[in-house]
């Protein structure tokens, strides 16, 4: 019953039209899919997306990841125990044999890893949820959802240098009145935008938030206030960025708002904004290489705000322990597929929780309708999620699942304690 019986592949598409991979495992208790998703604004450490080149889907097809699982890591994995995650994926990893997965790809390897702990909780007749609860040694609980209601950077087509600006429903009492009064301030933004700037501002991005012509990057936080404050969210409610700030790094310099401003001047404009902003969590402040900017911005600010690393670290444990040892963040940005197995990214964010940091659960901006993060941030009850706003069936795919498991699970919603740096 437990074996795994057999193990497919396909090519199928994610969010953005790209192709992606999702694989079939098989056992006595059924079949299990899960599906790989893809970043746009990636890490330059991450695993290795294994990708066909050519002229065909812009050099973005995934057949020869697909004929890896099919035809390598399904003899590797076959008649394996499916309850044995850490087994399964060690196997994996070794079969590929490159430090950075780069020979079998890490979406080939990531496919195979997520639908086998589908399979493993189905056969200990387990919620997805309970069994990585289990599998990390830690209580399941609600997430925060921040909810990237602006969207800009390589996620748009506007002008904001910035690329997310998220909503953080922080003062509930549950994931569904919190995740509800999201939805209300998305309505009421859409609303404002309209009024104040035109239809086309409502036009969304890759993530689901309204993707508007503004420029400044305090402009889209004062719409968000706004709308937080008229829907009557005010004390409930606190800012979130992803700055992303490797995609406007260039000769040293950060080029926003057409200036071009060295770490001092940077430092300035995130002290300038959490004196007038609520600001909770700043992720990727700095480039992934520029390490002394993240030092000093620890230093400066560590304490009063979460900053949260995600090229940075890219969810591998070695790199976390690198940014660990030198004080860089303290909250872990964790993507599976930045790594390629579910045992990897557990031990990423295991090392991170026991260091004190916070972890984040998240989505990529290129997405399939797969809710397995949703049961992975309940699990390793980290607190937060983030699958961008409340808009597109893939963003809210995730959030959907969320409130089937508050009703099944009983779990404790995280609220403000979450982002408290520690
Ligand atoms: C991010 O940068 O945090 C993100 C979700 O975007 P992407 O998937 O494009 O890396
Ligand atoms: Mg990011």
């Amino acid at each position: 019953m437990y074996e795994i019986k057999a193990v497919g592949a396909r090519q199928i598409f994610d969010s953005r039209g790209n192709p992606t991979v999702e694989c079939v495992i098989k056992t006595g208790f059924g079949r299990f899919k899960a599906s790989v998703p893809s970043g746009a604004s990636t890490g330059t450490r991450e695993a290795v997306e294994l990708r066909d080149g050519g002229k065909e889907f812009n050099g973005l097809g995934v057949s020869r990841a697909v004929q890896n699982v099919n035809e390598i890591l399904s003899v590797v994995v076959k008649g394996r125990d499916c309850r044995r995650q850490k087994e399964i994926d060690s196997l994996l990893v070794k079969e590929d044999g490159t430090p950075n997965k780069s020979k079998l790809g890490a979406n080939a390897l990531l496919s195979v890893s997520l639908a086998a702990a589908k399979a493993g909780a189905a056969a200990e007749n387990m919620e997805l949820y309970d069994y990585i609860s289990e599998l990390s040694s830690r209580n399941p609980l609600m997430p925060v959802p921040a909810l990237n209601i602006i969207n800009g950077g390589k996620h748009a087509g506007n002008s904001l240098d910035f690329q997310e600006y998220q909503v953080l429903p922080v003062g509930f009492k549950s994931f569904k009145e919190a995740f509800s009064a999201g939805v209300e301030v998305f309505h009421q933004l859409k609303k404002n935008l309209e009024k104040n700037y035109g239809r086309s501002a409502i036009n969304v991005g890759d993530e689901g938030g309204f993707a508007p012509q503004l420029r400044k990057v305090e402009e889209p936080i004062d719409e968000i206030l706004k709308a937080v404050e008229s829907v009557g969210y005010a004390k409930e409610m606190v800012i979130g960025l992803d700055v992303a700030a490797s995609s406007f790094f260039m000769g040293g310099k950060y080029l926003i708002e057409k200036k071009s401003l060295g770490i001092v001047s940077m430092l300035e404009e995130y002290e300038t904004l959490l004196k007038y902003y609520p600001i909770a969590s700043i992720e990727d402040p700095f480039a992934e290489s520029d390490y002394h900017a993240w030092e000093e911005i620890v230093k400066k600010l560590g304490k009063r705000v979460q900053i949260l690393a995600d090229d940075l670290t890219v969810s591998q444990e070695a790199l976390v322990a690198e940014a660990i040892r030198r004080n860089r963040a303290n909250a872990l940005l964790l993507k599976v597929n930045q790594v390629g197995t579910l045992t990897e990214a557990l031990e990423s964010a295991a090392l991170a929780h026991n260091s004190n940091w916070n972890v984040q659960v998240s989505h990529r901006s290129g997405e399939t309708n797969g809710t397995f993060i949703a049961d992975l941030a309940v699990g390793i009850g980290c607190g937060q999620i983030k699958s961008g706003a409340p808009c597109r069936g893939e963003r809210l795919a995730k959030y959907n699942r969320l409130l089937e498991i508050e009703e099944s699970s009983g779990a404790l919603f995280a609220g403000r304690k979450a982002f408290k740096p520690k």
